[in-house]
């Protein structure tokens, strides 16, 4: 078997690292939830829903990005709904045969609106969450998010919960949202305490900021993980600099290329800084958002940004190195690949297993 077909892309398991909850939901889920809550929304529309909330012919830009979380941001109206997309988000991961998810969201995002306690948010998504990976046997994890476009009052609860919780409920934090207008120095003592904690860390970064955002997220916050990281190619001293550190690029294709953070995927320098010995891996970002999924990211890493089957060997096995677990659990995973049928086998082609 060759990789020729999308069928045999989605046949091959997958890990995410970089996929956001806000970003997964289904729209007529959205819409489903709004209409038994009569909650009124612009439009009753599923295909008027789709272009406000997903992006269809929309210009690439970041802020344009950005706002198709509005109408998801005050709209959480109770633990059933926000179960439901925790439940669906990894169902979708299932059927896009991936078998290990790291899910980030904000407990804020979902709390604010009903006043809901961090806490229990982050109880709800879990119990979602984990119902559909023990349904479908994929292993998820989780990431706590925070907005940096919002203020640091805003984003506290959700923060102070997570510190509470810890390793309980997330193997790592990660900051995301605007880069351009919006410094880290706010969080920075909380992004410290996150570290004593012995969560992970990761920065969106050198996305639609510069190089030295990248530099900044791994030399002043100590970030294992960057976000996206596309301009770190702009200075190669950060280039080298994130070689040195061992430090792991969560890439983006459709998103980067929504985002206007490339012009266009033929230009995306994912597989040059891969072939660089970069730890490159590819991931969603916001797979409803962006009409996406892994099996089709790989699909345009092979078709349009120049990445040959046997790369894809290798941003898996950067995804298990980078994975925010402990080394035993990676066995765990590094099993769980070698098990699929086909994938050990080595053949002209095909990825063979991940070591
Ligand atoms: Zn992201």
């Amino acid at each position: 078997m060759a990789v020729q077909t999308r069928q045999d892309l989605q046949a091959l398991p997958k890990i995410d690292l970089h996929r956001h909850l806000e970003g997964s939901v289904r729209p007529a889920t959205f819409l489903e939830i709004a209409r038994t809550r009569h909650i009124p929304l612009p439009t009753d529309d599923l295909e008027g829903l789709c272009r406000l909330i997903q992006v269809t012919d929309d210009p690439p830009d970041f802020l344009q990005f950005l706002s198709k979380f509005d109408l998801f941001r005050g709209f959480w109206p109770d633990r059933e709904a926000i179960e439901r997309v925790a439940f669906e988000a990894v169902e979708d991961a299932a059927q896009d045969h991936v078998v290990y998810l790291e899910l980030r969201y904000a407990p804020v995002h979902f709390a604010r609106k009903s006043c809901f306690r961090a806490k229990d948010v982050i109880e709800w998504v879990t119990a979602g969450a984990r119902c559909a990976a023990a349904q479908y046997g994929l292993r998820v994890e989780f990431i706590a998010t925070v907005a940096r476009h919002y203020p640091l009052e805003v984003n506290l609860p959700g923060i102070e919960a997570v510190l509470e919780m810890g390793r309980d409920r997330f193997v790592g934090f990660d900051v995301a949202g605007d880069e351009i207008h919006f410094p880290l120095d706010p969080f920075e003592p909380y992004l410290r305490r996150v570290k004593e904690i012995g969560l992970g860390l990761t920065l969106h970064a050198g996305e639609a900021g510069g190089a030295g955002n990248v530099r900044q997220a791994i030399e002043r916050f100590q970030a294992e993980r960057i976000g996206h990281g596309v301009h770190v190619i702009q200075d190669e001293s950060t280039v080298q600099l994130a070689l040195q550190r061992g430090v792991t690029f969560e890439m983006c294709l459709t998103s980067n290329l929504q985002t206007a953070t490339v012009p266009s995927l033929a230009l995306h320098p994912a597989k040059d800084l891969l072939d660089r010995g970069l730890c490159i891996t590819l991931n969603t970002d916001d797979p409803s958002i962006s009409r996406t999924n892994l099996t089709r990211e790989w699909e345009l890493a092979l078709s349009e940004a120049r990445f040959l089957p046997s790369d894809l060997l290798t941003v898996s096995r950067n995804a298990v190195q980078a994975a925010f677990l402990p080394e035993r659990e990676k066995s765990k995973i590094r099993q769980i690949l070698l098990r699929i049928p086909n994938y050990g086998q080595k053949e002209s082609g095909l990825p063979g297993p991940v070591s």
